[in-house]
Order: C-alpha cells, then sequence, then structure tokens
C-alpha cells in the first residue's frame, strides 16, 4: 500500500495482516472490518453569546462478542468518523489482548475544545449523551476520557445519563472523578501500563531504566503521567512535547516543573534551560526509550528511517503508519504496539465499572497491582506469540486480539 495512510487504513491494513497470519475465515475478516453500529449525531447547543450552533458527534460500535462495548470520548477539531472507526477497531483488539470481557466502541465530536467555555463544553457533552442515550449504559456501552476529555466530562456523562433513567448510575461511564465513584489510579493508568510495558521491554534488551534516556510526543494525560513516573522511576525525561512543539534538556528535565509551566503558559515550549524544537525534531532524538503519546499517524515511511530510540511504547492510539512499522522493524526497534502498551487505561476504567457494580472501592494499591499484573502478562503473551510465530511484537497483538475476537464469534455463531 503506497502514500498517506489515516487511521482507518492503517487499522484495515494491519487487520488483513493478522487475518491473513492467523488464516482467519474471509466471512469473519470481512465482519470485523466494518462496525456493528453506527450513529451520527447533529449536537445544537447554545454558545455564551446567545447564538446557536451545531456540532457532529458519533458513536462507532465496533465489535462486542467478547462483552459490552467500551471506548472513550474524542473531542478535537479534525475528528472524523474514518478515526472514529479505526480508533473503535483498536478498542476490540485491545480489551481482548489485555483479556477483559470487553467490546471496542469510539466516540467523537468534531469541536475545538481550547476555544470554548466550561459552559459550551458541559453543554455540548450532556446534549451529546441525550443523542447518543439509546446506544449506551453499563450493560451496553460504557465512556470513558480520550483526547481533550476528562474526569470532569465523565462526571457530566454520568449525571446526564442517570438524570435520564431517574437513579444514581456511576457504572454507565468510567474516568469519573473519585467523589462521584471514580477509581483510585485510573488517571495515571494509561500511563502506567505504558512504563511497565517499558521496564518488561527494556528487561529483554538488558536496558536499564535508571538514567534511560527517555522522549515524550504529547503532555497531556497519557505523555505527562509517563513522563512523571518515569522521572520517578530514574529516567532521564531529555525531550517533550505539544502540540505548540518541543522542549529539548540533554542533561534531563523535571517534568513536574514542566507541568506547571504548561499550567501557567499554556504550553511546555520555552521551558527554562532547554532548546525548543519541532515535533518531527524531537521524534528523531537519539534516545533509548520514545513514548509517542499524541495523535496517529506521527512515525510515517518519512521520518522513520531518522527515529533512533531502542524501545517504542505507543502510549498514543495508531501513532505509526503499517510503513514506518516495517522500516522500525527491520531496524530493530522494539516497539510494544498500542493494543497492549496503552491498554493501562482500559484496563482500569474495568476494575471502575467492577467497583461500581459491586459497590466496593478498592485501594491504591489493589488497583496498581492488579493493573501490573494485566499488563505484565499482557506484554508475555503478545512476546510469547511474537517468539513462536517470528513475527514483530504488533503483529503478534493483533493476532492475539483478533484471534481471541474471532474465536467468541465462532462460539456464539450468527443469529438470525
Ligand atoms: P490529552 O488530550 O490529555 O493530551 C493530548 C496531548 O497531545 C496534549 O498535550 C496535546 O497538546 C498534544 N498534541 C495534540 N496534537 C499534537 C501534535 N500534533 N503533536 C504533538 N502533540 C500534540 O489526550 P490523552 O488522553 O493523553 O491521549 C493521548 C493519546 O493517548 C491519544 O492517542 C489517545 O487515544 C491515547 N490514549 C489515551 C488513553 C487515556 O486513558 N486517556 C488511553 C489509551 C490511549
Amino acid at each position: 500500500m503506497e502514500g498517506r495512510y489515516s487511521a482507518l487504513d492503517t487499522a484495515l491494513e494491519q487487520l488483513r495482516i493478522a487475518a491473513e497470519k492467523l488464516e482467519l475465515d474471509t466471512g469473519i475478516h470481512e465482519m470485523l472490518k466494518y462496525p456493528k453500529r453506527t450513529l451520527v449525531v447533529s449536537i445544537n447547543i447554545r454558545m455564551d453569546d446567545g447564538s446557536i450552533k451545531t456540532f457532529t458527534g458519533c458513536r462507532v460500535q465496533h465489535n462486542d462478542a467478547r462483552g459490552p462495548f467500551k471506548g472513550g470520548i474524542r473531542y478535537h477539531p479534525d475528528v472524523t468518523l474514518d478515526e472514529v472507526t479505526a480508533l473503535a477497531m483498536w478498542m476490540t483488539w485491545k480489551c481482548a489482548v489485555v483479556d477483559i470481557p470487553y467490546g471496542g466502541a469510539k466516540g467523537g465530536v468534531c469541536c475545538n475544545p481550547k476555544e470554548m467555555s466550561m459552559g459550551e463544553l458541559e453543554r455540548l457533552t450532556r446534549r451529546y449523551i441525550s443523542l447518543i442515550f439509546d446506544l449506551i449504559g453499563p450493560y451496553r456501552d460504557v465512556p470513558a476520557p480520550d483526547v481533550y476529555t476528562d474526569a470532569q466530562t465523565m462526571a457530566w456523562i454520568m449525571d446526564t445519563y442517570s438524570q435520564m433513567k431517574g437513579y444514581s448510575i456511576p457504572e454507565c461511564v468510567t474516568g469519573k472523578p473519585l467523589s462521584v465513584g471514580g477509581s483510585e489510579g485510573r488517571a495515571e493508568a494509561t500511563s502506567l501500563g505504558v512504563m511497565f510495558c517499558v521496564r518488561e521491554a527494556a528487561k529483554l534488551l538488558g536496558l536499564k531504566m535508571k538514567n534511560a534516556q527517555m522522549v515524550v510526543q504529547g503532555f497531556g494525560n497519557v505523555g505527562w503521567n509517563a513522563a512523571k513516573i518515569a522521572y520517578d522511576w530514574g529516567c532521564k525525561i531529555i525531550g517533550v512535547s505539544d502540540s505548540s512543539g518541543g522542549i529539548y534538556c540533554p542533561e534531563g528535565l523535571n517534568p513536574y516543573k514542566v507541568y506547571q509551566h504548561k499550567t501557567k503558559t499554556g504550553s511546555v515550549v520555552d521551558f527554562e534551560q532547554c532548546k525548543n524544537l519541532t515535533n518531527e525534531e524531537l521524534l528523531e532524538l537519539e534516545c533509548d526509550i520514545l513514548v509517542p503519546a499524541a495523535l496517529e499517524n506521527q512515525i510515517t515511511k518519512t521520518n522513520a528511517a531518522n527515529i533512533k530510540a531502542k524501545i517504542i511504547a505507543e502510549g498514543a492510539n495508531g501513532p505509526t503508519t503499517p510503513e514506518a512499522d516495517k522500516m522500525l522493524n527491520e531496524k530493530g526497534v522494539l516497539l510494544v504496539p498500542d493494543i497492549l502498551a496503552n491498554s493501562g487505561g482500559v484496563t482500569v476504567s474495568y476494575f471502575e465499572w467492577v467497583q461500581n457494580l459491586t459497590r466496593e472501592h478498592w485501594t491504591l494499591e489493589e488497583v496498581n497491582q492488579k493493573l501490573e499484573n494485566k499488563i505484565v502478562k499482557a506484554f508475555n503473551d503478545v512476546y510469547k506469540t511474537s517468539e513462536d510465530e517470528e513475527e514483530p511484537m504488533r503483529t503478534a497483538a493483533l493476532m492475539l486480539g483478533v484471534g481471541r475476537v474471532a474465536e467468541a464469534i465462532r462460539t456464539l455463531g450468527l443469529w438470525p
């Protein structure tokens, strides 16, 4: 396949590779190319200036053979139905790889949250949820945060859904604040999962975590928390970035201070004693570990040859195109794919759902221990498949995920 990849092109190509390796029934392969259900909605809200504005949103439910649909909601000006469909498909494989009883879904609203007030975002969220209300629910489809949505957004979702039902239903959404049934450890879960994978990958390469040089693209929920955990574990964070650009400091920077700087100025750029650089330059820095934690299609055939990291752990979904994948593999880079590396978020979302359904509250130690067990098991399962099949970690993870979903489909059968 030549040319520019969309997220959906990437997801379909990955599915094709997995289907070929698994010698998957062509009917099941065909079935998995498409979501089970898609709903597109027009969200009309009153803006602060009194005008009415219409935003387009969607919810894509890819596959629920292994359990209720699960997946985040993204607010971004570039959101498209194709992108959300790809993200929903990746959720299906991810839940299967980390072996939690969910299918895959995703939601998106095409908007620019940076230009909207809290009031506008609240009205947008509540109206969007009222429009997709029939599709979601604790046993149907459980949303969670993604790019530019957070715990506050999830609280509005819980409240809207509960008000419409007439009673409190915390288990209808995960990633909530602690005060309304959120789980300990959810905010850091994706990043902790990424770092458990990095640690396991480093062991395979005989690389010590202490002073390992790490670069992080994206300084939001996943990127900032990954940088913080890595710093606390003794890694040297030499570069980070956000949508405005990147910063580089070969001596290592303190991510806590960068976070304060970003809170004050709105960006990581111009941080003390650091050199500013572009996101493109950041990805090509000499380092041991690279964590892409922003958006899709960041590592492509254009820059893959210049990537110098020994380990890439995909905090973001779909940051690497299939062409780049091949090039990185040929260079001997150990790439921990998104559906394994960032599965810590959905894993603790699952823990949150279980706690809500059983009306329990686990300690942070319990949550993190269970998370570590799940991620290390998934890492080892993928690594073993990779060794047995003599395939890179991405193909191995896809074979495991797609294979488990196909097995569930075969077991359930088709009705009517
Ligand atoms: P976020 O909104 O908290 O942060 C996104 C960050 O990326 C921000 O710092 C933003 O400035 C930066 N960014 C945006 N465009 C960029 C660009 N072109 N170049 C560099 N940086 C850019 O989002 P998040 O929740 O941290 O999600 C980041 C990625 O991780 C996404 O791919 C998401 O799907 C994936 N992910 C998130 C979770 C989760 O629990 N939040 C779980 C699994 C995967």
